[in-house]
């Protein structure tokens, strides 16, 4: 075990390798990830791994296309694949939701993301399977899809390692040192570590982290969240497009073996509060019944698709829905990387960069993470949230 290092990141999901690889290439100096348990245990290990490029906040969509700059070029930068795949993204608005989703068109572009609007008849020529009737307007972004979330981490990791991060796994934080109003490291039961720069990025743990670290929680919270699985049957035709459905609040994307994945964008229906050491995994009737009734009436041919299994998995909710990134306001060195809210996956390669450039006093990161900063809350300049249910 590393008795001292330059920075200790707490957390080894795809947030925290991230920003572990990223200050490693920035020859940061030594970067030790601490795991309580194994890779991708958390979050990451569990989810469905969109790449949905839409966001009705600027600063959110700037890190999604900064993210798919970074995931469209995987290989080359990290060595291995991660099992992108491009389905296609269609965002489905009723006349209710038709401005606010104009206006996420606009900031889409103006981010650089290839997208279009297209009117009801248009997404239907599109996407023959679905039903149109109430819908006002969709927007279509081609390069959408997904990756594996494992392959993806297990990437970025290799390269962290080959790049001289260590990683200890089956290693939990259990308290931060701190003296004179800085950080000075970590305790673990395998010992301590000194480190200048300690970032948490321990997802749905954070809260219990923070306020461990005498820290409040900032108002996040963990929650289980359900995903269900329908094997499409035989006569469906081409995979559907990956789609965020507003009229119907639920989320869908195609899987291999002919499956489709979906869960509910209804932030009152699958995303529960609950704290970690009570997570199940399970999936209940009713929520399979709430999805796929909606997910029907969207694409009636999937009425006679076959249930497989589905999971669940633990999400961290921050008060605007929106992720929470940066210095933490009361101990100088300590950051955080926490309250992706689901959306987490898609942004990681930027979020890892950027948290990595934060660290590193250059002013363009800082600049991009600022909307970010956990200070807003106590500020009193949260995130404005949309229309857009779960999407924050
Ligand atoms: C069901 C589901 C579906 C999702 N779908 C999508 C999607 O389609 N698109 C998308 O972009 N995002 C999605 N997400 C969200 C995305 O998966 C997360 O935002 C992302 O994985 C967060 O990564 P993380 O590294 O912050 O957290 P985690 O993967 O949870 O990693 C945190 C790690 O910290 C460790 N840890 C905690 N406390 C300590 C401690 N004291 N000491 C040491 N280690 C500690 C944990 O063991 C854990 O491994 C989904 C999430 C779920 C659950």
């Amino acid at each position: 075990m590393v008795k001292t290092a330059d920075v200790v990141i707490i957390g080894g999901g795809v947030i925290g390798v991230s920003i572990a690889y990223f200050l490693a290439r920035r020859g940061f100096g030594r970067i030790v990830v601490l795991e309580q348990e194994t890779i991708g245990a958390g979050s990451t290990g569990r989810s469905v791994a969109s790449i949905d490029l839409f966001s009705h906040h600027p600063a959110a969509v700037t890190l999604q296309a900064r993210a798919y700059e970074i995931f469209s070029q995987f290989e080359e930068i990290f060595g291995a694949e991660c099992g992108l795949i491009t389905t296609g993204l269609a965002v489905l608005a009723g006349p209710e939701q038709a401005a606010a989703l104009n206006q996420a068109a606009k900031l889409a572009e103006a981010a650089g993301i290839t997208c279009q609007l297209l009117s009801p008849d248009e997404f239907a020529r599109l996407e023959p399977a679905a039903v149109v009737d109430d819908l006002a307007v969709a927007y279509y972004a081609p390069r959408g899809g997904y990756a594996d979330p494992m392959l993806t981490t297990n990437a970025v990791v290799a390269a962290a390692r080959r790049a001289g991060v260590v990683i200890e796994q089956g290693c939990k934080v259990t308290h931060l040192r701190h003296a004179g109003g800085r950080v000075t490291g970590v305790d673990t039961p395998a010992g301590a570590v000194a480190a200048p720069v300690v970032v948490s990025a321990a997802g749905p743990w954070s809260k219990h982290l923070l306020k461990l670290f005498g820290l409040g929680d900032l108002g996040l919270y963990a929650c289980e969240h359900p995903v269900i699985s329908i094997q499409r049957p035989a006569d469906f035709g081409p995979p559907h497009l990956s789609i965020l459905d507003l009229p119907n609040q639920t989320y869908a994307r195609p899987e291999t073996g002919h499956l489709t994945l979906a869960g509910s964008m209804d932030r009152s229906v699958g995303y529960e509060a609950i704290e970690p050491e009570n997570f199940h995994g399970q999936v209940t009737a009713a929520y399979t019944f709430w999805v796929a009734e909606r997910l029907v009436q969207r694409y009636p041919a999937l009425e006679a698709g076959q249930l497989r299994q589905g999971w669940s998995g633990l999400m961290t909710i921050s008060p605007d829905w929106q992720p929470v990134l940066g210095a933490l306001p009361t101990v100088a060195g300590l950051y955080c990387a926490t309250g992706f809210s689901g959306q987490g996956f898609k942004i990681s390669p930027a979020v890892g960069d950027l948290m990595a450039g934060l660290i590193a006093g250059e002013t363009e990161a800082t600049q991009l993470l600022v909307p970010f900063r956990p200070s807003r809350f106590a500020e009193g300049q949260s995130l404005a949230t949309s229309e857009f249910g779960a999407l924050g």
